[in-house]
């Protein structure tokens, strides 16, 4: 077995424990990783200047691989999303997110089995933003006004969405390759093209171009991002591989997530041309930080994500049977799967539910 160089960004929040238990499991799956720890979030601005140092950047770019944990971003603050940042610098314009049932994880359905592939880098995360009263935002709204593309409200403040061709046919295109390569069968792209014509619009109609390259081997459909929710939440076994724009995708894993037990147990990867930073979908989780009740799961589906990535598929494989296991079992669950399956069972903390992980693995 090969070792592997991988940066590892712990986070801040329930990101510190649960990039440890990752760090434990990872290495009793039998993976040989040889860790580089990075830093970024609040914590480093006062030794770097930065939530996002450049060392911390170059460590990404020289390994090629990365995990990171979540990290807080204030809310309502000039501080921007260092995982935005991330995604952008390293052009990591995919983001993909597998979303599968766990038997004993309490989704609301058994089966679910599908793959959430949203565009990364565009959209209304592009962070084009002009500040309500700012003179820049004067200057646009005037512009948009003497257009006669519409008129805004003086108080406003406005965010650009952008959606490109270029970044709407390379993922649609990713989501394809995907299918392909993993023997799925349908792509279903989401989008509003009814009312933002010049953006959702376009995405819809460069994805029906791709699509028609693959036609014959994938099939195609597309939905409106309202109607897809209600089918999504009604019957998920209608979709396969999904793509979405930026912001729908962000909120759709977070809707699908939910049908499968939680964000306790969602994983996912930021994947680009050159580099690949994988995470989870949940963030820092303050409200549980630091009490060893978070459920690691989710960052451990992600190294396994991780594992298949740099070829180690046995370890991979090794780490899903052992979760599945440890949920089938069902004694040492933490609290947030003890409440989807309303059990009143005492739940196991943060290291009790990796314990019992890394016992299923050493037995395996
Ligand atoms: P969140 O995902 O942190 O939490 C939402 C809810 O889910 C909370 O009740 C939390 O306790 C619960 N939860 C999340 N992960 C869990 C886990 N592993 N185990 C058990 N319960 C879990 O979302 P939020 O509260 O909207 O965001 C908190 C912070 O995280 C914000 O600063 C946000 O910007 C940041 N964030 C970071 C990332 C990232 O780093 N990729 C992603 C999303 C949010």
């Amino acid at each position: 077995m090969a070792r592997h160089s991988v940066t590892l960004i712990p986070g801040d929040g329930i990101g510190i424990e649960t990039s440890a238990a990752m760090q434990q499991v990872v290495a009793a799956s039998g993976a040989e990783i040889d860790w580089e720890v990075a830093e970024a979030g609040a914590a480093c601005m006062d030794v770097h200047g930065t939530p996002l140092p450049d060392s911390t950047i170059e460590a990404v770019k020289r390994n090629k691989v990365a995990i990171k944990g979540p990290i807080t971003t204030p809310v309502g603050t000039g501080f921007r999303s260092v995982n935005v940042a991330l995604r952008k610098t390293l052009d990591l314009y995919t983001c993909l997110r597998p979303v599968t049932s766990i038997p004993g994880a309490g989704g609301r359905y058994e089966d679910v089995d599908l793959v959430i592939v949203r565009e990364n880098s565009e959209d209304l995360y592009a962070g084009i933003e002009f500040e309500e009263g700012s003179e820049d935002a004067r200057r646009l709204i005037e512009f948009v006004d003497e257009s006669g593309a519409g008129s805004i409200r003086p108080d406003s403040g406005i965010s650009i969405k952008p959606i490109s061709v270029t970044g709407t046919r390379r993922i649609v295109e990713y989501a394809f390759e995907y299918a392909l390569k993993h023997g799925r069968e349908k792509v279903t792209a989401v989008h509003k093209a009814n009312i933002m014509k010049h953006s959702d619009g376009l995405f819809l109609r460069v994805a029906r171009e791709v699509a028609k390259g693959y036609e014959g081997r994938v099939a195609f459909d597309d939905k409106i991002i309202d109607a897809f929710c209600m089918s999504l939440v009604m019957d998920p076994s209608q979709f396969d591989v999904i793509v979405f724009p930026n912001l729908y995708g962000d909120i759709a894993s977070d809707l699908a997530a939910g049908l499968v037990g939680g964000l306790g147990i969602a994983p996912g990867a930021n994947i680009g041309k050159d580099y690949a930073v994988f995470e989870a979908v949940h963030g820092s989780a303050p409200d549980i930080a630091g009490k060893d009740i978070a459920n690691p799961t989710a960052e451990i589906l992600s190294a396994a994500m991780m594992l298949d990535h740099l070829g180690e598929l046995e370890a991979a494989a090794r780490i899903r049977a052992a979760v599945a296991a440890v949920y089938a079992e069902g004694r040492s669950l933490t609290a947030d799967i003890r409440r989807a399956t309303g059990s009143d069972a005492v739940p196991a903390s943060c290291s009790e539910f990796t314990a019992a992980l890394v016992r299923a693995l050493e037995e395996r």
